[in-house]
């Protein structure tokens, strides 16, 4: 038997994409952030505390193509882009379903997610304009762990504010930061204003993104040559992203795919972005006309599925510009999951904006029901997710056997935004059956 043609569809280096796609020119009546101070819409100098020229024109820009220069394009290649797309033959027969099943592999790079994409942009625009350190957040990890990884390449430094209860459960993670030269903090910590208050008022907290963003941005706002890197939700982050759909969509025209769904998950939104956005430029053109795009987030966090469409902080403190996104609320901390990276009360507002327009819909699970679709991936395709992956996955398993019962051969693809050997204790509880429930 021949290797089927579809099993696996790699592309060439030079097929690493050449242009950004910015989804924010193809939403004319997206809403701009607001100043808090001011209430005004937010001007490039109010960036300049934290974000660097480029940056700060690639947050507000409405050009449609953004030219990836070629020093991040060579990077890229350090994170093993182009990931191939590939076909899940024995999860479809495990499932014994008509559908194919299709998943774009971002577990693949290093750092084991997709989070350096953007990490690379970043840190290299940053670097070109003079910036020494940057400082971030990290929830689960995953983007504390991109950046200090990039940040040697273009000769920068990365501060990274971890969030305490992930501190204390994936001591790991700390140790990756440090071998790639980072420094890492529990957040809320002792070295912000916003840290100390935090410690004060409730000495006990696991802490949360939104704190942890907070202290960021402070220690960036306090130092000319310190900015600060953001790993979701900001338009700059999704336009990076995009390298991930634009590979996506060139292995459709090879192996003659038409996705009948598009699938990935959602925390702040920027791998569901990347994958989908030049998609769905594709749809608007005509193209993948009956193709349905969906989004899955946590029932502990179920930001698209049960949030409000509103003007919202993306952080704590309130420091950040106020942002017309889907949102939980920025008090809102959600129950401890698995799937840290999730666990953000608001949504990316270019992600929100489709999701408005009704171009795509959203979906919610409980963490028990994810892990043990991660487990059937584990003994079928022989990769282990990230418990965030397992979102996204678990729909696409579920879209398969709606597939079977009503015999339909649709196709199925959905990204897998990493992979899950360093979230292990969640899959040792979801074998020995203390995983706890996840939410409503
Ligand atoms: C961070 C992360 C996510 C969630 O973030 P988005 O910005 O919504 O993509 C999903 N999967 C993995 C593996 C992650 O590391």
């Amino acid at each position: 038997m021949a290797i089927p043609k579809d099993a696996r569809i790699d592309l060439s280096l030079e097929d690493i994409p050449k242009k950004w796609y910015n989804m924010a020119a193809d939403i004319p009546d997206l809403k701009p952030m607001i100043h808090p101070a001011t209430k005004e819409p937010v001007k490039e100098e109010d960036f300049k505390a934290i974000f660097c020229d480029t940056i700060v024109k690639q947050e507000l820009s409405k050009e449609r193509f953004i030219d990836i220069p070629e020093e991040v394009r060579t990077a890229l290649v350090n994170l093993n882009r182009p990931s191939p797309l590939q076909r899940a033959y024995r999860l479809e027969k495990y499932l014994k379903t008509p559908a194919k099943i299709y998943f774009k592999r971002e577990d693949l790079s290093p750092l084991g997610s997709h989070k350096g994409n953007t990490a690379l942009a970043q840190a290299y625009y940053n670097a070109n304009s003079g910036i020494h350190t940057l400082t971030t957040e990290t929830g689960a990890g995953q983007w504390g762990t991109a950046l200090a990884m990039v940040s040697n390449l273009f000769d920068i430094k990365t501060t990274v504010f971890m969030v305490k209860g992930s501190f204390i459960a994936k001591p790991l993670r700390k140790t990756i930061i440090n071998t790639y030269g980072a420094t890492v903090y529990a957040s809320p910590s002792e070295y912000t204003d916003f840290g100390r208050k935090v410690l004060k008022e409730h000495p006990e907290t696991s802490g949360s993104l939104g704190i942890a963003i907070s202290e960021a941005c402070e220690m960036a706002a306090k130092d000319e040559h310190t900015c600060y890197a953001l790993g979701s939700v900001m338009n700059h982050v999704m336009l990076h992203q995009t390298v991930i759909g634009e590979e996506a969509l060139k292995q459709f025209e090879i192996g003659e795919i038409e996705p009948d769904y598009m699938i990935a998950c959602v925390g702040g939104g920027s791998n569901f972005a990347g994958f989908t956005f030049p998609f769905l430029r594709e749809k608007k053109n005509g193209k993948f006309k009956d193709a349905e795009v969906i989004t899955v987030e946590p029932k502990a966090a179920p930001t698209l599925t049960k949030g409000e469409f509103k003007y919202d902080f993306g952080d704590t403190a309130g420091m950040t510009p106020l942002m017309m996104m889907y949102s939980l609320g920025s008090e809102y901390i959600p129950p401890s999951i698995h799937a840290g990276g999730l666990r953000y009360h608001g949504m990316s507002p270019l992600v929100s904006a489709v999701f408005d327009h009704h171009d795509i819909s959203a979906t919610s699970y409980d963490q028990t029901d994810t892990f043990q679709a991660g487990i059937t991936f584990a003994r079928t395709e022989g990769i282990i997710p990230a418990p965030e992956s397992c979102h996204a996955l678990k729909c696409a398993i579920d879209k398969a056997l709606e597939c079977k019962a009503k015999n339909e051969e649709k196709t199925i693809v959905f990204n897998l935004s990493g992979h899950g050997l360093l979230d292990l204790y969640g899959y040792e509880q979801a074998l020995d059956g203390t995983l706890p429930h996840s939410g409503q």
